[in-house]
């Protein structure tokens, strides 16, 4: 029978830490609300105007289903109410993303594999410089990638 991984004891804790908080996370609506101004079509509007007087803001709230964004625009209301939920998700991705993490580098150390770069030409976003060579020594100290940020606001 196969032999099972062996995780080192700070593996385990951070295994242990991450499935805690994600057992406690609660409700997680998908996406990301946006604010937007916009300019509408009537003539003669302020929004058209030098310099222009746009409407809004405006919150827009969107997620991808089966590949595609759909968006959907929600009242200051329904943006406080969901607030939790949609930070609630950005925080069991953040989790989710540590834990595959985590468990790639026992599976990388267990098999002795090369850690793998992104396919064509362009590196992995998280990716730092000079890893993909590391070797297994340092590939246990990589550190966390930070957060990407996109022009949107995450709630
Ligand atoms: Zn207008």
């Amino acid at each position: 029978m196969a032999e099972p991984p062996r995780p080192e004891p700070a593996e385990d804790a951070d295994q242990h830490r991450i499935a805690t908080e994600l057992a406690d996370i609660g409700y997680c609506l998908p996406g990301s609300v946006t604010e937007r101004q916009l300019r509408c079509g009537k003539p003669g509007c302020a929004c058209k105007a030098d310099p222009p007087v746009l409407h809004g803001p405006y919150r827009q709230w969107s997620r991808k289903i089966g590949g595609k964004t759909v968006s959907r625009w929600l009242s200051g209301d329904q943006v406080e109410r969901y607030e939790d939920w949609f930070s609630n998700a950005k925080r069991a991705r953040e989790l989710l993303t540590e834990l595959e993490a985590l468990s790639l580098r026992i599976a990388e150390r267990t098999e002795g594999w090369d850690p793998q770069a992104a396919p064509t030409g362009h590196r992995a976003r998280n990716e730092d410089q000079g890893q993909t060579n590391a070797s297994p020594s340092q590939r246990g100290k990589r550190r966390e990638p930070a957060p990407r940020s996109r022009g949107t606001t995450a709630l």
